[in-house]
């Protein structure tokens, strides 16, 4: 028998969700639950990943059991492809693994042909609903499968409203649309060379290979990235008989959510058009009407409806987004899937579920997207602002959170406007799946049609963006670059604020205040504390900064960069000096300028601690970056150092390097000038004493990092610096105070001999951002250019240094953890580059037994939610005992990544 390559829905079910992607997988289960489900069949995810391999075709075997299928499905439904009495008429929809909505194509009404729209148009009664299908079936082949694009096809029905001197499409007769659909045929055969196909199965495959191409389109690739979502998984397509929201007025479509996408709340909520198909209510075009009014037109499929969504629910457990379709009153599920929500939604949706008995939580912390809780971690309007600033105009509060910027009305000037360092608010009539990267780099999104589930609101909340949707009172003239609101003209560049919680829209820019960690997200966050085996740091250089991630839970400092102590006014000029010195005496100077400076900001992060770990790291700047290049300055630090300026300019012009990420920084520059070493050793070792002292009650420990190290004989030079500096400190204080002297892992030399370096590390915190750097032999600062063309030709899927490899990199932290704990079992490894705060590379790190995240403030929460996570997947305990060897995390990591 050849290889199983396509399923009825009635042979499916959810757990097939790899190989029927979700919606075909959704679509077997309402069908098995009895739901009323037109029927059809899935082409499943393998076959996708066949037709790339083959080279972008679809071999025989697989075209050979699609038509089978065909047959299978005209027998179920007594209909015919083309057939004169009883024509069978098909929707060709992509469904991935994960949901993405509206990233590929979708082809309706599949199956018309001249002789089919007669017999539909004699069959129904209606020939205007016939004539409608036939001229969009035209218009969205030859845009979607042959690419034609849909203005041609928007320039003729235009021509033809001018005609009849008619505004509205739905003001066109059934003779008008009999003309156009002529009419487009023409425009189709004068752009692609061969008349419009009227065979159905011609139709079909042209569809279902549409379907697969839009898998590598490049909005689909986009999302794809941002939503970690391998391109390996493919897409199927789902082959199903048509139900028609066009026929009349007894007819109509919809989408729904159990719950609130916004709020959460438990409530019915959707909207619905009658006399119309289902693009209609996504495309934003028409503005459709709530879900309850459907009980008052047609209340017996409303209450129909309302049984269905309590038991797709309940099946579930989740909030459902469905889609359904009444055809002359009997209504039809046409999708369900677990909702795309907002994150306040989502912390909302999980509690109530865990309340109401329907999950454990375990699985209310998992099914919270860590990366969603972003947005609610950014600023907020200030309530205060909010009482008296009276708002412009109100619409639908279709994403929350606070917006502010210039306003740009292209997804383009989004880009290029966001680029330049700009906040933008991006205004569109409708959004399409086109503005994405618009959509992304605006602050938020402003569309003038569209529902809370036009394509706008769906994709906004998917990525956190505020969005406010549906504002008909704007006045807009999208090609002229402005717009009138409440009497006022606004044009590109001008001030806007969007509240998108509320759907408020104001005149200028509004004030904001930091987000707290409070309600639902606190008690998901108590949650995630409650599973997680990881701590969760911090990477904090101000006081201001570690304060902050304190609240948001950072049980340490994993990473305190000082030479970003640096940058304020005021400061950089003692640093300069320091650089800029000739000799030692002539550094110590400085250095004691600095020492004070340091110690202060020191004590300041251990108060801000409050007796948790603190880790200093040691200066590691490339020096270029902090001498001056103004001339004022230039002259300011010949004076300080009573030099002349030209002798200050030959010291600039010795400290150029060519590379400086592999110049001299790091360990080698405490290599080189030993007293910064010790300076730095007394200002962390004389803060910690005081701070001790200050809170006897509090275990003041401090960790003193070393980076760049990439071999042992480096790390114990500097190393017995710090000892000897430090025992002298604290002899001479007579204080009792322990430290700890540790180093980064970020060169491969270091993870290559750990156990060497462990003789002396007394903890590894493993710096990612070199690390990758450096087994990539990518510059951090010069990826960013070439990374486009790998992701382009399929080379990398994602960038290494937001999404750790794994393959690579991870490789050596393994290899290091497992070498470094060999020679010394206590000590602790964490890690605090980039990675250390994204949701994948945190559960790499707990698969790998790190004991600590180190992330920046407001990723804090995301890496306690990521760990918890992590853990529940894959518990650390092994049988009763916690994991202690490589050999045992190594099974974790199998489960875990076998997926990719
Ligand atoms: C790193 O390299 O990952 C790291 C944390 O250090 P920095 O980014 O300061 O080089
Ligand atoms: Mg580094």
């Amino acid at each position: 028998m050849s290889y199983k390559y396509i399923y009825l829905f009635k042979e499916g079910d959810a757990k097939k969700r790899e190989l029927l992607g979700g919606k075909g997988a959704n679509l077997a289960e309402m069908t098995n639950l009895g739901l009323p489900v037109p029927q059809g069949f899935t082409i499943t995810t393998e076959a996708c990943t066949k037709y790339y391999e083959d080279g972008r075709q679809i071999n025989p075997e697989i075209k050979a059991q699609i038509f089978e299928y065909v047959d299978k499905l005209e027998e179920m439904t007594g209909k015919k492809f083309g057939d004169k009495e009883n024509p069978l008429l098909v929707s060709v929809r992509s469904g991935a693994r994960a949901s993405m909505p509206g990233m590929m194509d979708t082809i309706l009404n599949l199956g018309i042909n001249e002789d089919v729209v007669e017999v539909l148009s004699r069959k129904s009664g209606n020939p205007r609903w016939a004539w409608d299908c036939y001229r969009r079936f035209i218009q969205m082949y030859s845009d979607v499968v042959m690419e034609v694009g849909k203005k041609y096809f928007e320039e003729l029905i235009d021509k033809m409203k001018a005609e009849k001197g008619v505004e509205q499409d739905v003001e066109l007769t059934a003779d008008d649309l009999k003309e156009l659909a002529y009419q487009f045929k023409a425009e189709y055969e004068s752009k692609i060379g061969e008349p419009f196909p009227s065979d159905p199965k011609d139709q079909l495959m042209g569809a279902i290979k549409a379907v697969f191409r839009s898998w590598d389109n490049p909005r689909a690739n986009v999302y794809r990235r941002d939503n970690d979502i391998p391109y390996s998984w493919g897409t199927a397509v789902n082959v199903q008989m048509m139900a028609f929201g066009n026929m009349g007025n007894d007819c109509g479509t919809g989408v729904a959510f159990t719950r609130d996408p916004a709020t959460g709340e438990k409530k019915l909520m959707g909207e619905f058009l009658m006399n119309a198909q289902g693009e209609d209510v996504v495309a934003g075009v028409r503005t459709p009407q709530k879900i309850e009014e459907m009980a008052k037109v047609m209340p017996e499929v409303f209450e129909q409806f309302q049984k269905i969504c309590a038991t797709l629910e309940n099946h579930y457990k989740d909030m459902q987004d469905m889609e359904f379709t009444i055809e002359n009153k009997k209504l039809y599920m046409l999708q369900t899937r677990n909702g795309k929500r907002t994150a306040q939604a989502a912390l909302k949706i999980a509690c109530d579920l865990v309340d109401e008995g329907m999950i454990t939580e375990e699985q209310a912390v998992l099914m919270i997207d860590p990366r969603n809780l972003d947005t609610l971690l950014h600023p907020q309007f200030d309530v205060q602002a909010l009482k008296t600033h009276k708002p412009l105009a109100r619409a639908l509060a279709a994403s929350p959170g606070a917006a502010a910027g210039q306003v740009v009305f292209t997804a383009e000037d989004a880009k290029k406007w966001a680029a330049d360092g700009k906040k933008v608010i991006l205004v569109r009539l409708e959004t399409s799946p086109e503005d994405i990267e618009g959509m992304k780099a605006a602050q938020g999104i402003l569309t003038v049609r569209g529902g809370m589930t036009s394509h706008a609101a769906v994709v906004a909340r998917g990525m956190g963006t505020c969005c406010v949707s549906g504002c008909s009172e704007i006045v807009m003239h999208e090609e002229e670059k402005w717009f009138t609101l409440a009497g006022k003209t606004f044009r590109e560049g001008d001030e806007i604020s969007l509240d998108g919680s509320t759907g408020n829209i104001f005149d200028g820019i509004m004030p904001t205040v930091p987000a707290t960690v409070s309600g639902y997200f606190g008690r998901i966050m108590e949650l995630a504390d409650k599973f997680r085996a990881m701590k969760v740091r911090t990477n904090a250089d101000t006081p201001a900064d570690a304060i902050r991630a304190k609240e948001l839970g950072a049980e340490g400092i994993g990473l305190c960069r000082t030479e970003h102590m640096f940058f304020e006014e005021g400061r950089i000029a003692a640093f300069r000096e320091m650089i800029c010195s000739d000799t030692v005496e002539e550094r110590e100077e400085a250095l004691n300028k600095i020492l004070p400076i340091q110690q202060g900001d020191f004590e300041k992060l251990y108060e801000a601690l409050e007796g948790n770990p603190v880790t200093i790291r040691f200066l590691d700047p490339p020096l270029h970056e902090f001498v001056p290049t103004e001339e004022a300055d230039i002259k300011a630090l010949a004076k300080a150092k009573n030099k002349s300026v030209a002798e200050i300019k030959a010291i600039i012009d010795s400290l150029h390097e060519f590379n400086p990420m592999m110049g001299h920084r790091g360990c080698r520059l405490a290599v080189t000038y030993p007293e910064i070493a010790k300076m730095q050793t007394k200002a962390i070792i004389r803060a910690a004493i005081n701070v001790q002292k200050k809170h006897p009650s509090w275990t003041v420990k401090p960790e003193i990092m070393i980076p760049l190290v990439g071999e042992v004989k480096e790390l114990k030079f500097v190393k017995d610096i710090v000892v000897e500096t430090a025992n002298a400190e604290i002899a001479a204080a007579d204080a009792v105070l322990t430290y700890e002297v540790g180093t980064m892992i970020e060169i491969p030399r270091a993870a290559l001999t750990a156990d060497d370096i462990a003789k002396e590390a007394e903890f590894f915190c493993f710096g990612t951002n070199d690390l990758t750097q450096m087994t990539f032999g990518f510059s951090r600062d010069d990826a960013g250019k070439f990374l486009g063309a790998y992701y382009n030709t399929k080379i990398f899927e994602n960038d290494p240094f937001a999404k750790l490899d794994v393959t690579g990199v991870g490789k050596l932290m393994e290899m290091a953890v497992k070498m470094g704990k060999s020679v010394r079992p206590e000590m602790h490894c964490g890690i605090c580059g980039e990675h250390g705060g994204d949701p994948y590379s945190i559960e790499f790190c707990h698969s790998i037994g790190l004991d600590y995240v180190s992330c920046s403030p407001f990723r804090v929460p995301i890496a306690r939610l990521a760990a918890a996570q992590a853990n529940i997947k894959n518990p650390r305990d092994f049988g009763g005992k916690v994991a202690k060897t490589v050999k045992d995390i190594g099974k974790g990591i199998k489960g875990i990544f076998k997926k990719q």
